[in-house]
């Protein structure tokens, strides 16, 4: 019987001029991208732009050793407008990692044809045809809350649920 290969797996976050910084060597898929969405959560105050998390076979001779599982690229959050919006691969999921916003976009786990976006804040969810629909659908949901008069101070999901038990 062969022994499957072992992999490690490399979480890497870069900045604008391609500055490369690892965040660990993890022998679990499930670790590492834990700690690269942990990574995330606080990259408000670093300028990194770009991340991956990349598989590294071991006892592996030759150049093809390794390849990119996932990657995230940096934006401005069509909700709250902060650069803490996160998209992994080709448009594949989005997520606004601002505290207290947490937009977000992905597509539908049981069909695919289905794209869901959301706005944890206002507990606001939307569904939609593709990603750049999913997209739209977050533009519009702030221009909404911007008519509401609410965009200038988000509340927190705490302080909109407890209006919302007040208000009950
Ligand atoms: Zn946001």
């Amino acid at each position: 019987m062969e022994e499957p290969r072992q992999q490690v797996y490399v979480p890497t976050v870069a900045t604008p001029g391609g500055e490369k910084t690892q965040l660990g060597v993890f022998s679990t898929e499930q670790d590492a991208w834990d700690v690269m969405r942990a990574f995330l959560a606080k990259a408000g105050s670093t300028d990194v732009v770009h991340g991956n998390i990349t598989a590294w076979e071991i006892d592996f001779v030759g150049e093809e050793g390794s390849f990119t599982l996932v990657s995230f690229d940096r934006n401005n959050c069509p909700v709250c407008d902060e650069l803490t919006f996160w998209v992994e691969g080709d448009d594949e999921k989005a997520r606004c990692y601002y505290p207290r916003c947490g937009a977000w976009i992905e597509q539908n786990a049981y069909d695919p044809t289905r794209w869901d976006c959301g706005w944890p804040a206002a507990n606001w969810n939307k569904r939609a045809e593709d990603y750049k629909q999913a997209y739209q659908g977050l533009v519009s949901m702030r221009g909404s809350a911007a008519s509401a008069g609410t965009s200038a101070q988000m509340p927190t999901r705490e302080e909109w649920l407890s209006k919302q038990d007040s208000e009950r």
